[in-house]
């Protein structure tokens, strides 16, 4: 697929446009909040670039972590 340049203006008024129709959907997902399987909570509007960020990975990596630690104590108090 070939994308063409689109003029910065029609691109504002297309924006514009997009934001004079959707207002009311756009403000309330603003205020809506997510909580991230990670532990991060964070604004509706920006969960698809939280889930891309490298605060959700290390977040993700540390719980991968914990739950580890969590579950060889959890076997030597079983073992014990
Ligand atoms: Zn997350």
């Amino acid at each position: 697929m070939v994308y063409k340049p689109v003029e910065p203006e029609l691109k504002a008024k297309y924006n514009l446009d997009y934001y004079t129709k959707h207002k009311q959907r756009i403000l309330t997902n603003n205020k809506l909040k997510f909580s991230c399987v990670c532990g991060s909570v964070i604004a509706m509007s920006s969960k698809s670039r939280h889930l891309n960020s490298s605060r959700h990975f290390n977040n993700m990596h540390r719980n991968e972590i914990c739950n580890k630690v969590i579950e060889e104590e959890e076997q030597k108090k079983m073992n014990a």
